[in-house]
């Protein structure tokens, strides 16, 4: 190969296709590759097919990760069998795993890359067009640089118009048993409290209006660790200096961890008006000695407490969860304590998951053995059935009332709904005589429910004969 060989290699391939899995989080760093490649020149494109570098972006979360992710390389390579000058790349926690194990056993990937690992991107793809490989999974001396990103390009913003998602903190120390994220994402690093700020002023600029803060464990935002930045403030305070931004109206959070709601968090919910009523705190279980096993280092106690004490500052939030059914070992009256708590609190919604085994994770290295998936699915059944009825209840306290939505476009229901999210985070379809523009708030009137969404008219159609026949699924 010559010298100019490969920069020339580099100009010539122009188009990128990216396929991700998993989590918000993986799901928010997508929307950074894709804005990485757009700064060195790349347009997205709709299939492998037609891409010059085509990258798989994995999760570890789910069960299966490396089989599903072992089938789209195999299916790459048939496509690059045919293409030599295709390029391939897999990042995400799987790839953070499995490391040189994968280069090793796929010959046809041009790169390899951790989650941490990211912004080195560029020079991965340049390296490629020399025909070098890559492995990047090795975490930066500098924690600070995995937040240094160039301008984010709006095509490469969250797909809802109006909202932005800004990265507070990454990594987590807390090691639940069941979790793989500090192997892959590693230690809790916090970003520059300035460079969150600034983040978020550009977006409002553009006309963002609400903006999610992200990060493994995101209220741990600010604990001072060795080697972070010495400007770092409470998790709360951050929160108060986004809400001063002109132009931000709404401040959303995921995900926090119960033990890092402080007090001056909780307050945060009646003292500043941008900080939405709606907190989806993972509980995981009900019963003590399964959140014990867990590592989850509070109480079911510890846990009511603080839904008592946002109670008492915020009396309309919307509280949801995660929650892991059928860890190892859980019993009959353990799960039944799981329900009582899912009762007790009244979660307006969950996630609910069969716990599965996970490799490189405290459990499976204790090698705690997964209880019967026959028994686990019933009492999933039984978790979701009993959230599905609470659900619908919560969605119906609500009929008749008003409340705010981030307009996010056409419904799925049809051409003649509009659809939102409220500030309690419920999906809300609505009717109006003149199509909303998506990214803008509307206020609208909640006049009826399903387990799923509600439905609303804006004020307009409030003020019109109240003759329409609205479909509701
Ligand atoms: S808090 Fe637990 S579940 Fe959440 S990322 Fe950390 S180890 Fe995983």
């Amino acid at each position: 190969m010559s010298g100019t060989e490969g920069p020339a290699k580099l100009r010539s391939m122009r188009r990128f296709f990216l396929r991700t899995f998993g989590c918000q989080m993986n799901q928010h760093d997508a929307e950074k590759l894709g804005n990485l490649l757009h700064h060195q020149g790349f347009s997205p494109s709709s299939s492998a097919e037609d891409a010059d570098l085509v990258l798989i972006h994995t999760c570890s979360i789910r069960e299966k990760a490396e089989q599903k992710l072992y089938t789209e390389i195999g299916i790459l390579a048939k496509l690059k069998a045919g293409r030599p000058e295709l390029v391939l790349g897999v990042g995400g926690c799987v790839a953070q795993q499995e490391g040189a194990k994968l280069l090793k056993r796929f010959p046809v990937l041009d790169f390899v890359f951790g989650p941490q690992n990211i912004t080195h991107l560029p020079a991965m793809v340049a390296r490629a067009a020399e025909h070098q490989r890559s492995l990047w999974v090795d975490y930066d001396e500098d924690p600070q640089r995995r937040f240094e990103l160039p301008e984010r390009h709006p095509e490469f913003e969250s797909v809802t118009p109006g909202r932005a998602f800004v990265t507070v903190m990454e990594g987590c120390d807390l090691f639940c048993t069941y979790c793989v994220v500090p192997k892959t994402r590693g230690r809790e690093v916090s970003r520059s409290s300035g460079s969150i700020v600034e983040e978020a002023q550009r977006c409002a600029d553009r006309g963002v209006v609400e903006i999610t803060l992200l990060g493994q464990t995101v209220n741990a935002y600010g604990r001072t660790r060795p080697g972070q930045v010495a400007d770092e403030i409470p998790f709360a305070e951050l929160i108060r200096r986004i809400s001063e931004i002109d132009g931000i109206e709404r401040i959303r959070f995921t995900s926090p961890h119960p033990i890092f709601v402080s007090d001056d968090l909780i307050h945060a919910y009646g003292e500043i008006p941008e900080l939405c009523p709606h907190l989806h705190l993972p509980v995981q279980s009900g019963s003590n000695r399964v959140l014990e096993a867990m590592n989850r280092r509070y109480t079911r106690e510890d846990y009511l407490d603080l839904v008592t004490r946002l109670r008492a500052v915020r009396g309309d939030i919307a509280l949801t969860t995660d929650w892991i059914v059928g860890f190892p070992g859980e019993t009959e009256a353990e799960f039944e304590a799981t329900l009582s708590l899912l009762r007790e609190v009244k979660f307006v919604d969950s996630f609910s998951f069969k716990y599965s085994e996970r490799p490189e994770t405290p459990a499976q290295r204790r090698g705690l053995i997964p209880m019967d998936p026959a028994e686990a699915g019933k009492r999933l059944e039984a978790l979701q059935l009993l959230q599905r009825d609470l659900t619908l209840a919560a969605h119906q306290a609500r009929v008749g009332s008003k409340v705010t939505i981030l307009v996010e476009g056409t419904s799925r229901r049809g051409v003649d709904q509009q659809r939102g999210r409220c500030e309690y985070n419920r999906v809300v379809n609505f009717v109006s005589p003149a199509a909303v523009q998506a990214g803008s708030i509307q206020d609208v009137e909640i006049i009826d429910a399903t387990p799923h969404s509600l439905l609303a008219v804006t004020a307009l159609t409030a003020a019109a004969p109240r003759s329409l026949e609205l479909p509701i699924v």
